[in-house]
């Protein structure tokens, strides 16, 4: 495993950093819950293959992120790892219930201090609401109890809200969306450039855009196929990222062992270091760029804050289906799968245009149209 400096915190992490938003789950019709004892399984092994950082958030799993990372790191782990994770500014009612989410969060972790602790998904439109509040001021008091050792943010958004989040404050670190379809989109490139000017810890998430680039479509998977040292499409995504010496770790989402196997190797190669990338391999990533971008047609990461809709509608589902029909160039699959994602109530047909979630999609997708699209090209599998 290869390791990266923490910004100006003094210790270094492991390049490839645990996100725990994704562990594996028990489905049942439409409710889901993780399996608790796989993501313990799969949060030993990363501790044990030598990752030493993990990222979870106050709200993953419907809390119980949190509780699951606890438990598998109580086996002597802890000591030897460093824990991010978040409070969501909506869970802020009051000062006190800032104070109490962060209790609760330390019950769940089984452990006495976060080693980073991140005001989430900072939106800028509520950003003066929480300078006005004294969010940051709270953490500051945390801090100096020893609750948590360090201040962080997570930010979906453009460059100019990200520019202004990271230039109000001395931050330790912060998190932000980047991959090689994202360059110019989210914080972009420019981001990463700031944050490493500022000395700011830089943690990278959605290096896989939600797990899309590692499955690329034909004709991807043809540029990748001339360049003559051969690598699996995840490991381009990482390497591309692997490059700037401003990002400390890039976080994936894994589901399984396999998975994080292969994870765990790419992060051991001995020239996945910054500067990685030669021109040809520069290249070959904006070859893969412009073909992606010609089929990706929905941007959306599957993150899932647009959920629950209050009429079960599952957005990123629909739009994952969507979007591998285009990328595979046929709807056959993704056909069926809206076909059984209709018989447990969730299809686009049940949505009645509230809105709601559009509010909270990080990604600005006209979610209500695209439903719309996504239906009539989705719908009609009959079995
Ligand atoms: S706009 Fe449609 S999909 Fe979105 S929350 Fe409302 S009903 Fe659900
Ligand atoms: S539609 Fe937006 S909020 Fe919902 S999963 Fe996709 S990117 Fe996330």
């Amino acid at each position: 495993m290869l390791y990266r400096p923490y910004g100006k915190t003094g210790y270094s992490v492991s390049a490839l950093g645990m996100g725990c938003m994704r562990l594996p789950q028990i489905v049942r019709g439409d409710k889901a819950q993780v399996d608790k004892e796989k993501a313990i399984e799969l949060i030993r092994y990363a501790a044990a293959q030598g990752v030493t950082y993990f990222d979870t958030a106050f709200g993953y799993h419907g809390g119980d992120s949190e509780a699951v990372l606890g438990e598998a790191l109580d086996d002597g782990s802890r000591q030897r790892v460093k824990i991010a994770t978040k409070q969501p500014f909506r869970a802020m009612e009051t000062q006190d219930t800032i104070r109490r989410n962060l209790e609760k969060t330390l019950v769940k972790l089984r452990t006495d201090h976060i080693d980073m602790y991140l005001i989430h998904n900072v939106q800028i439109d509520e950003w003066e609401t929480i300078k006005r509040r004294r969010i940051i001021e709270e953490y500051e008091q945390f801090k100096a109890e020893g609750l948590i050792r360090g201040i962080g943010f997570s930010y979906h958004g453009k460059f100019p809200g990200f520019d202004e989040v990271i230039s109000y404050y001395d931050w330790d670190m912060c998190q932000i969306q980047q991959n090689f379809l994202d360059t110019e989109n989210e914080a972009t490139v420019e981001g990463i450039r700031r944050a490493g000017k500022k000395g700011c810890a830089l943690v990278i998430m959605e290096p896989l855009r939600g797990g899309a680039l590692a499955t690329p479509p034909p004709a991807v998977q043809a540029i990748y196929d001339e360049y003559p040292v051969k690598r699996a499409a995840v490991e381009w995504a990482f390497r591309y990222l692997a490059d700037f010496p401003e990002i400390s770790a890039i976080l994936s989402g894994v589901t399984t062992v396999e998975q994080l196997r292969e994870d765990v190797e790419i992060f051991s190669r001995p020239d996945m270091v910054p500067g990685c990338l030669t021109e040809d391999e520069r290249e070959i990533l904006l070859r893969a760029r412009s073909q992606y971008l010609s089929v990706v047609s929905i941007p959306c990461t599957g993150c899932a804050y647009c959920l629950p809709c209050p009429n079960g509608v599952h957005i990123p589902r629909i739009f994952s289906l969507y979007n591998d029909g285009k990328m595979f160039g046929t709807f056959t699959q993704s056909q069926r799968g809206y076909f059984l994602s209709a018989r447990t109530g969730n299809d686009a047909s049940r949505c009645v245009a509230c809105g709601e979630c559009e509010e909270k999609c990080p990604q600005h997708i006209p979610i209500i149209e695209q439903l719309k699209a996504s239906h009539e090209i989705l719908r009609g599998w009959v079995e």
